[in-house]
């Protein structure tokens, strides 16, 4: 029974089981409206703190409903410790982006300023509903960090120790994914950089190359789209030295 509910929503507050919970108006929306759901209807709820509940609609009129959550369904698990940084493109891919990090496990996303990169107005707002949307969906217990855009540059001066920053270099110069992810330690702190449609500046690059925490990753002898190479990176972390295994 409970498996079979595909209702999940996110609360952004600590839960506990006994609590009554008041979702915003547009979860509301969704459940009342859209759903078309009543007082009595079954859903699952998850904190991004401490777990998953089995929830119920206790009370609903046409505009407001109250949720009681029940028993915890699954305990906090949290997504590797797996940064992306990327480029911002137009605002259709970088949705899909945004979705697809969330379902491949990224902890935090970072919108990336680069030379080349040519985006519209980056709105972390937005980027943060993507998230929680991608979230409910793929039954992910956390929801991964939307970090303001910054440029490149800043974001590599100020890099913290111990963590080791993957650049997608499609010029053919880097070992490929599966030797570099494969010799990687399992789980430990990563970043994987994609770069805008233009692809990285030569001094980008450079300037990558000679830096003592990073390291260039080829995906292959085909040029990818931004968008396909975020997916194709965090794929293959996740698969050689993430939480595929
Ligand atoms: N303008 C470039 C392509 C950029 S593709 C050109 O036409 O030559 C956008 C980004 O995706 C690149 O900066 C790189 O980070 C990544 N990428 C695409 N294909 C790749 C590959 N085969 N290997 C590694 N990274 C790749």
């Amino acid at each position: 029974m409970k498996k079979n509910i595909k209702i999940r929503l996110y609360a952004g507050q600590k839960l506990n089981s006994g609590d009554e919970w008041i979702p915003e108006a547009t979860q509301t929306h969704y459940l009342l409206n859209v759903l078309r759901l009543s007082a009595g209807d079954k859903l699952k709820v998850f904190d991004g703190q401490s777990g998953e509940y089995l929830a119920e609609i206790s009370q609903a009129n046409k505009k407001n409903c109250a949720i009681s959550i029940g028993e915890k369904l699954r305990d906090m698990e949290t997504s590797p410790d797996l940064w992306l940084m990327f480029a911002p493109v137009k605002k259709d891919k970088t949705d899909f982006i945004i979705a697809g990090a969330t379902e491949l496990g990224a902890s935090k996303i970072m919108p990336t300023i680069t030379r080349y990169t040519i985006s519209e107005r980056i709105k972390k707002e937005r980027f943060e509903a993507q998230a929680i949307e991608a979230a409910e969906q793929c039954r992910r217990l956390d929801i991964p960090e939307i970090a303001e855009a910054q440029p490149l540059e800043n974001i590599l001066k100020n890099w913290p120790q111990g963590r080791i920053l993957y650049f997608m270099d499609e010029s053919r110069q880097s070992e490929d994914a599966a030797k570099v992810f494969g010799s990687a330690a399992p789980l430990s702190a990563a970043a994987v950089l994609v770069g805008p449609e233009g692809g990285f500046s030569e001094e980008e690059l450079q300037r990558l190359r000679t830096l003592p925490f990073a390291k260039g990753v080829s995906l292959g002898k085909r040029i990818l789209r931004a968008e396909t190479a975020v997916m194709a990176a965090l794929s293959c972390w996740q698969a050689q030295c993430g939480d595929w295994k």
